[in-house]
């Protein structure tokens, strides 16, 4: 089959909610993928953030094989060796006290925002309840997390959505104190907002918010399913605010290519919120995932993941201010660690940017209002860079 008629009969029985890229991804080897024909692409968007570590990583295949000979599944109503594993290590590099694994973001969002109304509910009784999110966030398609997605576009025909939530501007810490009743529970916002544009928190902002929730025994969830795992130079982005969330939501690279997700609360939120039958999932934790969890904290452990996106980043963010420097039409770079939006001005469509990249063999995707967006596997070398880069300089023109 070629590649035209596989997308064509594909279009013949997938729901059109993706405007895909025209090409037929076959394999993936290291930084690169091969289409169907074989061309060769660079991978700069690593399936948005999850394939941190690349396309089989010594170890990571093996893993998985081993426990798809064992055990895929069980249910919650057993335990099982993965589980304590992938959930001890969870823990230890959150810093949180307790974990809950799911299958998605959406579903580590909405079970993070249930734990914080019951922690109110459990407290102060019912009707504190109300939850603060922030514009132009991202938080998944589920209706609990749509509702704290603060964007019109994602909510509009699903109205009526969940109630009780209000949308300050990120980064402005009176806009927050300007929606706080005696009714709020709860803040939940991106580390780094990610699909927004590539916008990371102000240090003062997440560090008046944590203020504001430890004055007002609120809870803050912050959302790192895309910028955590190491992406923007720490294991999780909080860290390099000295600021710990009360809860803190995970997937995107948490598996590195397996659909998994999960959130991890602190002792005061473990200790009071979510009890057996206030929440559960058939798949959620399951053998197979959690050795894929296990594994991928095994091999960031080993290869000092984290250390290499610092000596990687300063020389990205470098070659991004060359070219931002080359085209006028880059208004801004920005990001934090291998998460990095170029800003464009409105002479081009990032969109626009990303398919001529696409022809050329190099793999971005866009974010937010005009903004090209790099999510690069966490093991790409100096190397990888210049060649991305050079790409990017033939398609702006
Ligand atoms: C991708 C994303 C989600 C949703 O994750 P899914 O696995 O697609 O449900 C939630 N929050 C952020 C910040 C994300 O980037």
């Amino acid at each position: 089959m070629t590649q035209t008629e596989i997308m064509n009969q594909t279009e013949d029985y997938v729901l059109h909610t993706y405007n895909r890229f025209p090409v037929v991804l076959d394999r993936g080897d290291g930084v690169r993928l091969r289409d169907c024909d074989g061309k060769e692409y660079l991978d700069f968007m690593s399936g948005i953030g999850v394939h941190a570590l690349g396309y089989h990583f010594p170890g990571y295949d093996e893993a998985l094989i081993a426990q798809i000979g064992k055990l895929t599944h069980s249910s919650n109503l057993y335990f099982h060796l993965p589980l304590k594993e992938a959930s001890e290590k969870y823990v230890h590099s959150t810093g949180m006290a307790k974990a809950f694994f799911t299958n998605s973001g959406t579903e580590a969002i909405e079970g993070a925002l249930k734990a914080a109304r019951k922690y109110s509910y459990q407290k102060y009784g019912a009707g504190r309840s109300e939850i603060i999110s922030m514009k132009d966030s991202f938080h998944g398609r589920t209706a609990f997390a749509v509702t704290v997605t603060g964007n019109e576009h994602y909510q509009e025909p699903f109205r009526p959505l969940v109630g009780g939530v209000k949308y300050a501007d990120y980064n402005d810490l009176e806009s927050v104190k300007a929606l706080l009743t005696d009714k709020t529970c709860c803040i939940i916002l991106e580390t780094l907002q990610g699909e927004g544009g590539i916008f990371p928190a102000e240090p003062a902002f997440l560090k008046g918010i944590r203020e504001l929730c430890d004055e007002k025994d609120l809870v803050l969830i912050l959302d790192e399913v895309q910028c955590g795992m190491g992406r923007t130079g720490a294991m999780w982005a909080y860290e390099h605010y000295g600021v710990r969330p009360d809860i803190v939501c995970s997937a995107k690279a948490l598996g590195c290519g397996i659909p998994v997700g999960a959130f991890a609360l602190n002792g005061k939120l473990a200790d009071a919120s979510l009890a057996p039958g206030d929440h559960g999932t058939t798949y959620g934790g399951n053998p197979f995932a959690m050795a894929a969890v296990s594994k991928v904290f095994d091999l960031f452990a080993e290869h000092d993941i984290v250390g290499h996106v610092n000596e990687l980043a300063p020389y990205l963010e470098q070659k991004l201010n060359d070219l931002k420097a080359a085209h006028p039409c880059i208004r801004e770079q920005r990001g934090m660690g291998l998460m990095r939006g170029l800003q464009l001005d409105d002479s081009v469509q990032a969109s626009s940017v990303a398919s001529r990249a696409l022809e050329k063999g190099l793999l971005v995707i866009t974010a937010g209002h005009n903004v090209l967006r790099l999510l690069p596997p966490l093991v790409i070398t100096a190397a990888d860079v210049d060649e991305a880069v050079s790409i990017l300089d033939l398609c702006f023109l």
